[in-house]
């Protein structure tokens, strides 16, 4: 698809019609696109909202709030999906819109009571360590429901769902068989009696397994942006 435009217009087109076109192709409802913009320019994100997306996923808090201050003056649901540190919650509970990444009762306890009264209450995913390496974060799996017990009496938190970060695979069934633990996951929270309608699921490299078992939040960045700067603050 060549129309003339810039090549982020481009992608960004390119990724919207792959999403419907995957989604037609497994009978499933099209996943929201979260656009994962850390390491990219507020004006990248600027351009990006002007084509009409209005959900953005940061990771690192400095570089957020930078950018919060450059785009204060749009419409954007804006989602934390980076590591969490105890004594780093607070203005994520202040500014963010949805976190994705809540793996402990003590962190969550701390964004509940960090949320101001004025706003909403904050809409949380768990993320789940599938592969159970002990050095990536997340809950392990036979610990999401318990932990999603505590989380959904938390009042100033929303529970939505599930998030992972799966282990790197190039094959689409090994991908598929991550992503199906996931509903699985799912499908026993809602069977326990929690509310919750979100997995979010699959990035540049596996969105097609993704959107195929039952995403409702994909996280681009790559494939939308192509490579992270550099130079946009650091860790
Ligand atoms: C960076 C990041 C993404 C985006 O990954 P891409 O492969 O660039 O699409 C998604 N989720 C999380 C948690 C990330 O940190």
């Amino acid at each position: 698809m060549n129309d003339g435009s810039d090549p982020l217009t481009q992608r960004y087109k390119e990724i919207c019609q792959q999403i419907n076109q995957l989604s037609d192709k497994f009978g499933q409802p099209p996943p929201c696109l979260l656009a994962v913009s850390k390491k990219q320019t507020s004006e990248a994100i600027r351009q990006l909202y002007q084509l009409g997306q209005r959900h953005f996923g940061e990771s690192y808090w400095q570089e957020t709030e930078q950018k919060l201050n450059e785009l204060g003056d749009l419409d954007i649901q804006w989602h934390f999906i980076g590591p969490l540190q105890s004594n780093k919650t607070r203005p994520i509970a202040e500014h963010m819109h949805w976190v994705h990444s809540v793996d402990r009762e003590k962190i969550a306890r701390r964004l509940s009571q960090q949320r101001p009264h004025q706003l909403p209450p904050l809409n949380v995913c768990l993320q789940v360590n599938l592969d159970g390496e002990t050095s990536k974060s997340g809950v392990s799996p036979s610990q999401v429901l318990p932990l999603a017990k505590q989380v959904a009496a938390m009042s100033r938190l929303n529970l939505r769902g599930l998030m992972c970060i799966p282990k790197r695979h190039t094959d689409f069934q090994q991908q598929r068989h991550c992503f199906m633990q996931m509903t699985d996951l799912k499908s026993q929270l809602i069977s326990a009696g929690l509310h919750i309608d979100t997995l979010s699921m699959g990035m540049s490299n596996d969105m097609e397994a993704a959107i195929a078992e039952g995403s409702t939040i994909l996280r681009i960045g790559t494939a939308l942006f192509s490579e992270r700067q550099k130079n946009v603050t650091n860790p």
